[in-house]
């Protein structure tokens, strides 16, 4: 355990919230915020942006190292214990390391994790273990090189496989492969990463494909492949798997007998793990995302560039989850019935504002 680990763990282990939980009108509490701190990335997902890229936004929109900081701490004071750093691609940050090093410093936060493509992962993987990072889910649909060219429009697939050994053989304590599941792409590989799970101890995590492709693929129909639909493939081809356990959005888990690994099923679009919804979202030009599927916003950069206090950070966030949806559908239809006239909404003392995002790398997954 490095120095920086013995120091957050002992901060964290008797750190006890100074603040009231955040919950919702629902009942759930919320304890992993997501914090997108890029639009940027190096590869180009045709699920996700254009060659072209989408339409980044300028420098002075995007939240400073600081401000990212800043809010972290102010949550954990409200008893947010685990931190995703997610994109765009994050290691494409100059300060990635400092910034996961800040945030394991940061008495109540338990759990750091990154969601990387891992092309990059070679030059920063000791000093973020270092830094305290406790996880890595590394982005990966297919074990076919042509086809992770056809995907990411890039090359890099073996680059990609040996980061993950890597991540392993340094000792990050949790390493996931997260790979989107699309008909009539790489349906005829999830046996073969099953099959991966027999000699590497890693999670690999067939996520359902989701519509925010910059109208690139959802559109045209006929890729969807379903949790269930999954979830039977692995079970015909594995009539003696075993359930495992998960964290809560890995809604199926499985363990194949005397594997190393193991694998898991996301309903990310399906949305029927939303009872158990336990994320907040910090887009990268610093605004609250109270779900995945809803476009209603809660802007916390400008009020911090005016000199606002943690507590008003804190009632910013308390603000947002007072007007979350139930599940991801009622949010994506509230979202697409919001008047557009804000003033309306501010007289009804709603201040978020709508922002459809098209690219999963403006949302941060
Ligand atoms: S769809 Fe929304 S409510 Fe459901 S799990 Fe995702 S973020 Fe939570």
């Amino acid at each position: 355990m490095s120095n920086n680990q013995t120091a957050t763990a002992a901060a964290t282990a008797d750190y006890i919230p100074p603040y009231p939980p955040l919950v919702d009108t629902h009942g759930r509490t919320f304890d992993y915020m997501r914090v997108a701190v890029t639009e940027k990335c190096n590869l180009r997902c045709t699920y996700c942006m254009p060659e072209e890229g989408v339409d980044f936004m300028g420098k002075d929109t995007l939240l400073t190292t600081d401000e990212f900081l800043r809010i972290i701490k102010a949550v954990a004071q409200m008893g947010i214990r685990k931190v995703r750093f997610t994109g765009g691609e994050p290691l494409v940050r100059k300060d990635i390391v400092r910034m996961v090093e800040e945030t394991a410093a940061t008495p109540g936060i338990k759990i750091i994790k990154m969601t990387t493509n891992a092309l990059l992962l070679p030059r920063y993987v000791h000093r973020l273990k270092e830094a305290g990072l406790t996880g890595l889910n590394i982005s990966l649909d297919t074990l076919n090189e042509e086809k992770f060219l056809r995907i990411t429009r890039r090359k890099g697939l073996k680059e990609t496989l040996d980061a993950i050994d890597e991540a392993v053989e340094v000792g990050i304590p949790s390493v996931k492969i997260n790979l989107v599941a699309m008909r009539g792409f790489n349906d005829d590989e999830l046996l073969d990463f099953c099959e991966y799970t027999k000699d590497h101890p890693v999670t690999v995590r067939f996520i359902e494909f989701m519509p925010f492709d910059y109208e690139q693929m959802w559109e045209t129909g006929g890729n969807f492949l379903s949790a269930e639909q999954m979830c039977n493939m692995i079970k015909e081809a594995y009539p003696n798997i075993e359930d495992s356990s998960g964290t809560r959005t890995e809604h199926h888990m499985f363990k194949i007998p005397g594997y190393a690994g193991k694998v898991g099923v996301i309903p990310a679009f399906t949305r029927s793990l939303c009872v158990n919804c336990s994320r907040i979202r910090l887009t990268s030009d610093g605004n609250i995302r109270n779900c995945l599927y809803s476009d209603k916003e809660f802007g916390l950069r400008d009020m911090i560039r005016e000199g606002c206090s943690d507590e008003d950070i804190m009632e910013k966030f308390r603000e947002a989850f007072q007007q979350k949806a139930k599940d991801g559908f009622i949010a994506k239809k509230e979202s697409e019935e919001k008047p557009v006239d804000i003033s309306a909404l501010t007289k009804k003392g709603d201040d978020s504002t709508l922002h459809v995002r098209k690219s999963m790398t403006q949302i941060g997954g």
